[in-house]
């Protein structure tokens, strides 16, 4: 692995040569447009225990509670804005003829800074999913009051039953299809970006074994050092913000 300052030519022509690009983003990115992950537990979300919150079982005992997170989760997102991570990966995304990125990131930052080719590996907060029949809707289609009770608790249109947030929760199965579009990404493309996810997530680790196995470069930019680290010909050790406007500019 070299330091991104010890060979930055050879960071730069990586980005110049490639054709098919990889992004595997997470946490960190969202971080700095002010948004706390889940996981991080920040601030009014310390209060909470995650399986309360983070699991079938706790929607089941109080879909309410758990709904009114979800919506001022939502609200957060909503006045929360693009930062120059999100937008740098929006023009690379023009750049490349092939491109894919993979959030972990349940808001909409990367779709709103421009972001086309992407896919959603843990969900949306912005759709809801039936929980008998699985079908999935834009939060957008139902008027959602700011406080829920047991009597406003969203129904499906289609069965009627209960709808939950369209998250992946703890003990769940990430959703098939965005995951083999990411696989597919990893196991073709000739370079791979790891940005703001420590990558401890089960999936992380073999999107960058593929990669790897392809013959890929890949690049992590993160301020401290992650569980995939160790993969990365190139570790940017700085915020995804700074970082990638900086290199692309160069590039
Ligand atoms: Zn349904």
């Amino acid at each position: 692995m070299e330091k991104y300052s010890a060979d930055q030519d050879q960071l730069l022509k990586t980005f110049r040569n490639a054709c098919h690009v990889f992004v595997f983003t997470g946490a960190g990115v969202s971080r700095e447009s002010g948004l706390p992950t889940f996981r991080d537990l920040d601030g009014e979300w310390r209060q909470y225990d995650p399986m309360t919150f983070a699991t079938m079982e706790g929607f089941l005992q109080n879909p309410a509670m758990v709904w009114n997170m979800y919506r001022s989760r939502q609200k957060q997102i909503a006045e929360a804005q693009p930062n120059p991570a999100h937008i740098t990966l929006a023009r690379m995304e023009e750049h490349y003829p092939e491109f894919l990125l993979a959030t972990q990131n349940v808001d909409d930052l990367h779709e709103r800074a421009g972001s086309r080719r992407m896919v959603k590996i843990h969900g949306d907060v912005g759709q809801i999913r039936c929980i008998d029949c699985g079908e999935i809707y834009d939060a957008r289609e139902f008027e959602l009051p700011d406080e829920f009770d047991e009597n406003t608790l969203p129904k499906c249109p289609d069965c009627s039953a209960l709808c939950r947030p369209n998250i992946v929760w703890f003990g769940e199965y990430v959703p098939q299809e965005p995951l083999m579009a990411a696989v597919n990404a990893a196991c073709t493309c000739d370079l791979m970006l790891i940005i703001g996810t420590s990558g401890e997530v089960s999936n992380g680790y073999g999107l960058a074994e593929y990669a790897l196995g392809h013959g890929a470069k890949i690049v992590e930019v993160n301020p401290s050092e992650g569980a995939l680290t160790h993969y990365a010909h190139f570790w940017v050790p700085e915020p995804a913000g700074i970082a990638l406007p900086r290199i692309w500019e160069m590039c």
